[in-house]
Formats: C-alpha cells, structure tokens, sequence
C-alpha cells in the first residue's frame, strides 16, 4: 500500500467537510472490505491521498420501522441485516441478500452503505497495477476501447451496456431495488433522496466526491406479498452473482394482484423486469405464464461473445421465483 492519511468523522457534517477539503482525493472508509482490496492492489485510477473513517459517527447504525417503512443506517453491518427479527418478518429478501455476500467475516465487517457503494468486481478494471501495469479502462477515465467487449466477457453484462460492461455487484442493491427501496445521501448542499435503482450509472455510481450515503428506505411490503431472493453462483461459498433475482408478488386466490422483480448482476445496476411483472399481473400463476414471463425478462438482452448462459439462467431464476 501507498502512504494515505486517516481521518475520523464525528459527524456526517465533518465526514463531508474532510472530503470537501480533499477535493477528489479522498476515499470514505466504512468496513472497508471492498476499500482495502483495492487500496493493496492498487486498482483506483489515482490512489486516494486521505481515508475519511465513518464509523466513528455515532447513531449511523441502525435498522428501525417508522410511518409504515424500514430505515437502516448506512454504517448498519450486514450481519445485523441478517439477523434482524424485523428484516426477516417483513422485508425477507433483504435478509436474504445479505446473507448470501461473501463469508461471515465480511459481513461483520462490511456494512449496507459500503455494500451499494462498492466498487466493480470487473476483472480488467481489478488487475492488479504492480503485476501487470494498468489495462485500459473507461470507468478509469481512458480514453481506448473496454477490453471486455472483446475479451473475456463471462460475467459482463447482459443488458444496458454501453462505454462499460461491468455489472453492479451488490446483492443487497437487488433485492432494495425489488422492495422499491430509496437512499439518503447527503452533501455540502443538503440531501437528496434517490430510488436505489437510479443510485448506478454505466460508468458507477450517482455520488459526487463530496458526498455520503446516510440511510435506506424501504417502504413496507403487502403481507401477503411472498418474497424471494435467488442467486446463482460458480461456488455456493463465498461468490458473487452470475445473475440474481429478487421478487416480491402478491397472489390472492391464485390470481397475481401485484409483482415486482428485480435482475441483479446482469446490467450495470439492478434492472426491473417490468414486462415480466406486466405479463403476469392479473392472470393466475401457472407454468405456462411464469415461462412467458420469463422470457419476457430478457427480451433486449444483448450477451457478449461469451455471456448468453446468462440469458438462460435469468429466464431460470425468474421462472422458478415466479412459481415458488
Ligand atoms: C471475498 C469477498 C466476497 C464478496 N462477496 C460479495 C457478494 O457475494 N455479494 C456482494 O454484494 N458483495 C460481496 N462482496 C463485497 C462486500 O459486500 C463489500 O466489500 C462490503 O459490503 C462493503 O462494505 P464495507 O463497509 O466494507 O465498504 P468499504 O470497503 O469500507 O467501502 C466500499 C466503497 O463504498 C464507499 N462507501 C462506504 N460507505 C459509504 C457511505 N456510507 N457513503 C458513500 N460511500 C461509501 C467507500 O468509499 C468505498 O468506495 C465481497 C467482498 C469480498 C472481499
Ligand atoms: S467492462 Fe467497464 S470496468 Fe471492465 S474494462 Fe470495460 S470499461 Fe473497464
């Protein structure tokens, strides 16, 4: 690692003025799992000069229900997800798309906030700079075309790419973009509140330099929604997902009355499968409709060279969330 300086917020206002004052130098550091990876690799396009710690801002942690929704504190671990009473009556596939990143190590380390806001897992964008010098990349800021269009392309996107095909990586962004969920961030010039949907952008995220995500809202769902979060993976420990999806889908009297369904780790943000929610809203659930639906999910989907697998698991795991 480079030399950087440390500093420690104690409030959201200091955690903001130490990146003000850094002008684009400066990283936020929450659990820093995803951070320190890539500060020991040296991936960044330019090596952050200061490290601004965020947990020592007291009361950011927290998971409580107020006027009808759930809100979480961006420093909330991922383990205190998982095994919140709360998340798990009422907001399941939350829970569940927590406990599905990575290993119980980083979930007691990696928090919510750092989990939406973490980096690509790209592989050109992660090759390390010590081994193999810096492989041209437009998230990067160069200028050359993205080496994925025609490399190795496996895990790249399957829908919305453009300049980049990288994938948003984060579980938990599925299933909050499922629930309908909604982000705090906070800066200089006051908050804004964004549909976590529209927090990505091709080339990362919404945040300006000097901002901070403070908090997720999750409007309450129906109770007689049923939830479902599935991900599939190379390896059952510790992976990230090929495709996910996350579903929340109120059938009364066999008949679907409301669905929403997110795709995760098929685009760079997760993607509602609106035509899919569309073809089954009103009819009643049979295999017949949820195969329809399911090949509705996909329509546009343009895989790479060697990504179309992913189209047929998206229409797999759609299907089965839709039946189950
Ligand atoms: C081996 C391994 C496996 C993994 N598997 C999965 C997986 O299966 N699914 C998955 O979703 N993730 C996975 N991850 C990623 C992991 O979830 C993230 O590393 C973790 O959630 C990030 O949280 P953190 O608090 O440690 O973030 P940090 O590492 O501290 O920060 C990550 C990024 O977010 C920014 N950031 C952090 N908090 C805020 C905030 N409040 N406001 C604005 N910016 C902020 C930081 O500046 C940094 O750029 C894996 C990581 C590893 C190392
Ligand atoms: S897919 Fe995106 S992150 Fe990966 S090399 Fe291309 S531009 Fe860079």
């Amino acid at each position: 690692m480079k030399d950087f300086n440390h500093d420690s917020a104690r409030t959201v206002d200091e955690a903001i003025e130490l990146l003000k004052n850094n002008q684009g130098r400066a990283k936020l550091i929450a659990g820093g799992t995803d951070l320190l990876g890539e500060l020991k690799d040296k991936v960044l396009p330019t090596y952050p000069e200061a490290l601004v710690n965020i947990k020592t801002i007291p009361d950011m942690d927290y998971i409580k229900e107020e006027s009808g929704g759930l809100k979480i504190g961006a420093l909330t671990k991922l383990r205190e997800i998982v095994t919140s009473p709360l998340v798990q009556e009422s907001y399941n596939i939350l829970a569940l798309a927590a406990h599905s990143v990575g290993s119980p190590q980083i979930r007691n380390m990696g928090t919510i906030g750092g989990n939406l806001c973490q980096d690509t897992r790209c592989w050109y964008y992660r090759y390390p700079h010590q081994i193999g010098g810096r492989i041209v990349c437009r998230r990067k800021g160069d200028r050359g075309p993205c080496l994925a269009v025609k490399g190795d392309n496996r895990y790249h996107a399957i829908m919305g790419g453009k300049k980049c095909f990288a994938v948003c990586p984060s579980d938990t962004a599925t299933a909050l973009v499922a629930l309908g969920a909604t982000m705090k961030i906070v800066g200089p010039g006051g908050d804004r509140t964004i549909p976590v949907g529209n927090f990505y952008n091709p080339l990362g995220n919404d945040l300006c330099v000097d901002e901070i995500v403070t908090e997720i809202q999750v409007p309450r769902p129906s109770v007689k929604a049923k939830q479902n979060f599935l991900k599939f993976t190379l390896r059952k420990p510790i992976d990230f997902a090929i495709v996910s999806v996350a579903s929340v889908i109120r059938v009364e009297a066999g008949v679907c009355r409301d669905a929403s369904i997110a795709l995760g780790a098929v685009a760079p943000a997760p993607i509602r499968a609106t035509a899919a929610e569309e073809m089954i809203k009103e009819k009643i659930i049979d295999d017949a409709i949820a195969e329809s639906a399911a090949e509705m999910a996909v329509t546009g989907a343009k895989p790479l060279s060697m990504n179309a697998y992913k189209v047929e698991i998206t229409k797999t795991l759609v299907k089965r969330a839709i039946l189950s």
